[in-house]
């Protein structure tokens, strides 16, 4: 129950043990396209370069800044987090002009600041987190897209954290590139990340993609800033799992099974009812600490629905207790990272654990645990809190 990486579909983990095939048999290139139309409806976008980048989440993130950005690039990355300082890190060393700006952690930035941004910094690229796991913000991105588009600036999203328990739009949002991974609220393990691009984007990517000797005819010019990574080149990536088919890397069949397992876990109980159930699940969760006298991290009014970050209790030893969560129960929650180490446990309810027992069982042993180190806690207050929103009465 902590902030990711999270307890998988018990499906997603059946789809891992199907046989392995050759990367070109019709089985697994069927795979790869299926999954690709998946993927599609996850993001909601219309976009044909939709694809998985094999690696974690951070390997989506890299590959979508170090194909996007040229050198000398202007990028405006908004901080609101620690992931929003990993964005600004990964586009420094894609060698772009980096710049910042900041709000306090626990806040989300309101959409006039960042165009004022926009408008000082002329940047070629807005790099923004959507969900902060460090801080539980979820920043609002329906109005950046036009923002971005009527300045010609390409609108890149981290949604690792957020895709699948809370509302995420790519085309209605104008989004032009967005990566997320799979151990949040899409329930599976960590180590693929599903990637989409505009074909703004794809434009731009292509430009700067690179013709490998050996694998195609020379008959298109190779660029002359090409990506300065192999495996992160965007434009090899999508003639890999484009029509042509050309090699580039081997496809991680056990993820591609799981990645599409996750996707059609979702979108069989449907795209809305998902987020409605992460909403519920996190809803109770945020009345069941606050009814066991917790107090919550953070503007609460934009949280992501999948995780809540508590105020450990004044007297109760963070680490320790924590600790006696999950020896005696079973139950790992979260530490924090930054500014918030020591302050705050985060409580994930995502994907397969966004569930009334896994969320009232968690809040059974977080009463016995807080009580355990003294803390004054109202008996069976937490639970009775969190069962009234599961049945309507919150
Ligand atoms: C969890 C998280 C990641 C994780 O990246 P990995 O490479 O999968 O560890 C990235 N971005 C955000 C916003 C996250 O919450």
């Amino acid at each position: 129950m902590g902030p990711g990486p999270i307890s998988a579909y018990p499906s997603v983990l059946r789809s891992m043990s199907a046989p392995l095939v050759g990367q070109y048999d019709p089985f697994m290139t069927h795979a790869m396209t299926e999954t690709q139309d998946l993927y599609r409806q996850v993001w909601g976008t219309a976009n044909e370069a939709t694809v998985l980048i094999d690696g974690t989440s951070r390997a989506g993130i890299e590959a979508a800044l170090v194909s996007l950005i040229r050198p000398g690039d202007r990028v405006l990355v908004p901080v609101f987090g620690r992931f929003g300082h990993l964005l600004a890190e990964i586009a420094e060393r894609a060698l772009a002009e980096v710049h910042t700006i900041e709000t306090a952690w626990g806040q989300v930035f309101p959409a006039s600041a960042i165009e004022e941004a926009i408008v000082r910094v002329q940047p070629t690229l807005l790099a923004l987190v959507q969900g902060d796991t460090s801080t539980t913000m979820n920043q609002p991105l329906d109005e950046i897209g036009a923002i971005c588009a009527k300045h010609g600036v390409l609108f890149y999203t981290d949604a690792t954290a957020s895709l699948g328990g809370n509302a995420f739009e790519a085309d209605a949002w104008g989004l032009d590139a967005a990566t997320a991974g799979l151990q949040k609220c899409l329930g599976g393990p960590s180590g693929s990340a599903p990637l989409t691009l505009s074909d703004r984007a794809v434009e731009v990517v292509r430009s700067r993609s690179k013709v490998e000797a050996g694998i195609r005819e020379e008959d298109d010019a190779s660029a002359s800033d090409f990506v300065r990574s192999n495996y992160f080149d965007l434009g090899m990536i999508l003639d890999y799992w484009g029509p042509r088919r050309l090699n580039h890397h081997t496809e991680a069949t056990s993820m591609l099974y799981a990645a599409r397992e996750c996707a059609r876990v979702l979108l069989g109980e449907g795209r809305d009812a998902v987020i409605e159930r992460h909403r519920v699940a996190g809803a109770a969760m945020l009345a069941g600490v606050r009814a066991l006298g917790m107090d919550v991290f953070g503007d609460v009014a934009h949280k992501m629905n999948n995780v809540v970050a508590v105020m450990i209790p004044e007297g109760v030893p963070g680490d320790i207790a924590r600790q006696a969560m999950l020896e005696d129960f079973g139950i790992e929650i979260g530490t924090s990272f930054g500014p918030l180490h020591g302050r705050v446990w985060r409580i994930g309810t995502m994907g397969y654990n966004a569930r009334k027992d896994a969320v009232l069982t968690t809040l059974a042993a977080l009463e016995a645990i807080l009580r355990r180190f003294g803390a004054p806690v109202p008996a069976g207050a937490g639970v009775e809190a969190a069962a009234d929103v599961f049945a309507g009465r919150g």
